[in-house]
């Protein structure tokens, strides 16, 4: 039987498989079948203390029967406001460098950085009406970023298939070079002849970039990239969708740079991956130059679903979650559990280039047909799915990015399922 259902990311004149979940709990998913699966990707990043967390679960659920949805255009409920101090709260903050203090809410990444870059525009347009600056429109990015799938979003991302179709609808943005190992001075150069040019913002992705192929850069270039911007008076956006809550070992990566953005993007797992619900943090500056008497100068974003008290209930439960338990500590342990693990992969042959952050842990397949489009990304899918394993490769880039919980076990046969695919998919001897 055939259903109606497009998936997203899915070729469905493929007819590959598409398994039916039916429960989940912890890091493992439940199938029809009966089998089940370990979910190492967190659901596209998204879970991360586990499936089903019950404090989570048990919030969505009182707050269901309670308040599910209110207006937010100029009313307001409990939920939201105590994730938005308790948010202000954990945000980086560093002595000297403004400080993250107001909270605007969406529904996803995408709708988060739309919502980051409309504040930056934003911002230099009203400051231009007072005369107190022109006003900006460019926005600068970071070679082989990620940062969602709606137009505003595919614009400042890698151009690629993936948005073939829509290249008329992008905008241009000023790429700054990837600042990968020996090319770091390059990137630093760029960026400062750009920053000179007066564009209204540079977005990047701290640390790593996820969809781009866990392409990781140190701390000191976050920083030294934060600081030009600085000098020049450019915005400094971070999109901290994949890598907040803890996903890079610390709960914001920026806080590993020592870095205080002046607008910050969160979603994924700010309900712990139960329910959608995203949010642009800014700082005062921002704010304020959308304050004023004149109702011409508000900011001009909503959804219908913008801080959906259901959502935000699940956000209050995460944050206590944080602030209650030793959550970075779980964290370093499955941490340390990858890289024993990963090491040993390194030393198999169809391996190379072993990469980690926190829980992010990536490696790449050396492999004679490699390519994003090439069928090695869902032929190696099929073959961890028959070994019990929820993986999507990017490419020849296999990479993990599990729920917390993931225990000592499950990583062991993760890491089993790894080594069988490269004794099947590998191109050595
Ligand atoms: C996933 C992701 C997004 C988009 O988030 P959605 O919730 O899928 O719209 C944006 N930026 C980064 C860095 C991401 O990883």
């Amino acid at each position: 039987m055939s259903s109606p259902v497009w998936h997203p990311f899915t070729q469905h004149g493929l007819n590959e498989p598409i398994p039916y979940v039916v429960r989940a709990e912890g890091a493992m998913l439940h199938l029809a079948d009966g089998s089940t699966l370990i979910d190492g990707i967190s659901s596209w990043w998204v879970t991360t203390h586990g499936h089903c967390e019950p404090r989570i679960a048990a919030a969505i659920a009182r707050q269901a029967g309670q308040l599910d949805q209110l207006i937010f255009a100029a009313y307001t409920h409990e939920p939201a406001e105590a994730v938005a101090r308790g948010l202000i709260d954990l945000a980086p903050r560093f002595d000297g460098q403004p400080t993250l203090a107001h909270v605007f809410y969406s529904d996803s990444g995408s709708t988060a950085v739309e919502v980051a870059l409309k504040m930056a525009l934003g911002y230099w347009h009203n400051l231009s009406l007072d005369g107190l600056a022109q006003a900006r429109s460019r926005i600068l990015v970071l070679e082989h970023s990620y940062h969602g799938d709606t137009i505003g979003a595919m614009s400042i991302g890698e151009r690629g298939v993936y948005n073939a179709a829509w290249t008329p609808l992008l905008f241009d943005v000023g790429t700054i070079p990837f600042p990968a190992p020996g090319a770091e001075q390059s990137c630093l150069d760029a960026l400062e002849a750009a920053c000179a040019q007066k564009p209204a913002a540079f977005i990047v992705e701290p640390l790593i970039l996820g969809a781009g192929g866990m392409l990781l850069y140190p701390a000191h270039i976050l920083r030294e990239m934060a600081a030009i911007c600085r000098k020049h008076g450019v915005l400094f956006i971070a999109d901290e969708v994949m890598t907040a809550w803890g996903r890079t070992g610390t709960l914001f990566a920026c806080e590993q740079a020592g870095v205080v953005p002046d607008i910050m993007a969160v979603a994924k797992g700010i309900t712990g991956g139960a329910i959608p619900l995203a949010a642009t943090l800014a700082t005062a500056p921002i704010f304020d130059a959308h304050v004023s008497t004149d109702r011409a100068r508000l900011f001009y974003h909503s959804s219908s679903y913008t801080a959906n008290a259901i959502a935000c209930a699940a956000a209050a439960a995460n944050l206590a979650i944080w602030r209650g338990e030793d959550v970075l500590g779980r964290i370093a342990t499955l941490a340390d559990g990858i890289a024993t693990r990963l090491s040993k992969l390194a030393a198999h042959p169809a391996f190379a280039n072993p990469r980690q952050l926190g829980t992010v842990a990536a490696i790449d397949l050396l492999a004679a047909d490699a390519g994003y489009l090439s069928d090695l990304a869902p032929r190696l899918r099929a073959f961890l799915l028959e070994r019990g394993l929820l993986l999507r490769p990017l490419g020849n880039t296999i990479y993990l990015m599990p729920p917390y919980c993931l225990d000592a076990d499950q990583l062991d046969s993760v890491f089993a399922a790894l080594h069988a695919a490269g004794d099947m998919f590998g191109a050595h001897p």
